[in-house]
């Protein structure tokens, strides 16, 4: 399974945007962003040119590919699949993403980031429908139920991320029982759940040339 393993703040400042990859340390002062809202790199503080159309769309394509943790392959994957399904492509392709199983877990709260919440998945802490499930990029559907396995109940980091969820808030097309640290998929992801600042008219534009 393909990921970035570099330093994750710089990709945040790439973009100049919170893009929240570290979790609590986001909504901390230490955010690179507040600290250092610059590129990163040797001329980060230069004067910045014009950005072309094609800048745009690439940054788009990178903001979002690096939001959900993804390398270009897997991305183009979700692409292709949301182009071939009726609908908006763009639309589709954020559904797709959030339906995945590791952004379910963060977004149930079951983690404080998405890294963290591909872990917890990848090493079979979560059980979906009640089965254990440790593939991350599973698609959920309306119906599943994603829980957190008894014996990682009483894990701290888990415990803390859950206590925190409320911060960020649980979308729409999830229900969660705080309690039972389980989560109900009660609906398809819209557009309006979806609350970072995308364009995604920008990457279907790059993809169809
Ligand atoms: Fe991004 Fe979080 Fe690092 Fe801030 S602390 S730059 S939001 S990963």
């Amino acid at each position: 399974m393909a990921r970035y393993i570099g330093p994750v703040c710089r990709l945040c400042r790439r973009e100049g945007l919170k893009l929240f990859l570290k979790g609590e340390r986001c909504y901390t002062e230490k955010c690179a962003i507040d600290r250092r809202a610059y590129i990163p790199g040797q001329h980060g503080q230069a004067r910045k040119g014009k950005v072309s159309e094609y800048g745009r769309q690439l940054r788009e394509k990178q903001k979002v590919k690096r939001i959900y943790g993804l390398v270009e392959k897997q991305f183009r994957g979700y692409y292709d699949m949301a182009s071939r399904k009726a609908g908006v492509t763009g639309e589709n392709l954020l559904a797709f993403l959030e339906r995945r199983l590791d952004n379910v877990a963060y977004r149930l709260g079951f983690a404080a980031s998405r890294s963290e919440a591909r872990i917890l998945v990848a090493h079979g802490h979560l059980l979906v429908n009640g089965k254990k499930c440790d593939i991350p990029s599973l698609i959920v559907k309306p119906g599943d139920t994603v829980e957190v396995k008894t014996a990682t109940k009483e894990v701290a980091r888990v415990v803390e991320a859950l206590e925190a969820v409320d911060r960020r808030g649980v979308p729409a097309w999830l229900v969660l029982d705080k309690k039972a640290m389980k989560g109900t998929v009660s609906t398809l992801p819209s557009r309006s759940d979806i609350t970072m600042p995308i364009e995604e008219r920008l990457i279907v534009e790059l993809y169809s040339k």
